[in-house]
């Protein structure tokens, strides 16, 4: 068998509360023979991936898709452990307008000092607005905007690394724009959080079922589940993801 491009292991595929005692969104891509990446960072992220015994320190890039807690919230604990455990590889951020801001600010706010402290390492914010793209550490990113406010626009990522494509859709309501991401992707990473109570700024079942056809990849995972999906018979017959799910593209 002829080892994957990329592995993806979901480190965290739950939502903000916990929900089947998950751990929040932290989705980490291991392109072969590159540095990994993840994609989002939630509050409990560092504990995620010592868990499954991946090292926070390899970690070189975190794509961040909108400022809510439970999807940056945990890279003040990856930066404080970068530091104490003398790392020395840079750390790149990308992630939407306010990142840079937004990053600093919960930094002092749960470890008072700690933004402006010297490391052995940089961290180095991208801002990517919707609409736009960049290249970061091997990893072209695209992105669009989504319909979630958290104090800056929510991101639907892209990301191309080692010749294959994923889509991400963090948190958002239904918009074309997930379509548009999708395209020929190899894997897309859809929210469901609800199955079909109606709840502004999220992506329900109901609307990932009303759509599918317009979601054209070859692969579709769901991440991102409330309690409410979790105890729930999928009809849909969509692939869940649940913590320490290992893939292979
Ligand atoms: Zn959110
Ligand atoms: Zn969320």
């Amino acid at each position: 068998m002829m080892a994957p491009s990329v592995t993806v292991t979901f480190a965290g595929s739950g939502d903000a509360f916990g929900s089947g005692g998950r751990y929040q969104a932290c989705i980490h891509l291991r392109p072969a023979g590159a540095s990994p990446v993840l994609l989002d960072c939630g509050a409990t992220s560092l504990s995620a991936l010592k868990r499954l015994g991946l090292d926070p320190g390899e970690v070189a890039a975190v794509f961040v898709s909108h400022l809510h807690g439970d999807h940056f919230g945990g890279l003040p604990f990856l930066i404080l452990d970068g530091q104490f455990s003398r790392r020395t590889r840079p750390l790149s951020v990308v992630g939407p307008p306010g990142t840079a801001r937004r990053l600093a600010d919960t930094m002092e706010c749960l470890f008072p000092g700690s933004s402006g402290v010297s490391r052995r390492f940089g961290v180095d914010v991208t801002e990517l607005a919707p609409g736009t793209a960049s290249a970061v550490c091997g990893v072209a990113v695209r992105a669009w905007e989504g319909d979630h406010p958290s104090g800056g626009p929510a991101l639907i990522l892209r990301l191309s690394l080692a010749g294959r494509a994923i889509a991400y859709t963090g948190d958002t309501a239904w918009t074309g724009a997930i379509s548009q991401a999708a395209v020929d992707a190899d894997l897309v990473i859809a929210e469901a959080y609800y199955r079909d109570k109606n709840i502004p700024y999220h992506l329900r079942l109901a609307d990932l079922a009303a759509h599918r056809d317009e979601i054209i990849a070859r692969r579709v995972i769901l991440t991102h589940m409330s309690a409410d999906v979790l105890g729930s018979e999928d009809d849909t017959g969509f692939e869940r993801a649940f913590d320490g799910l290992t893939i292979g593209l």
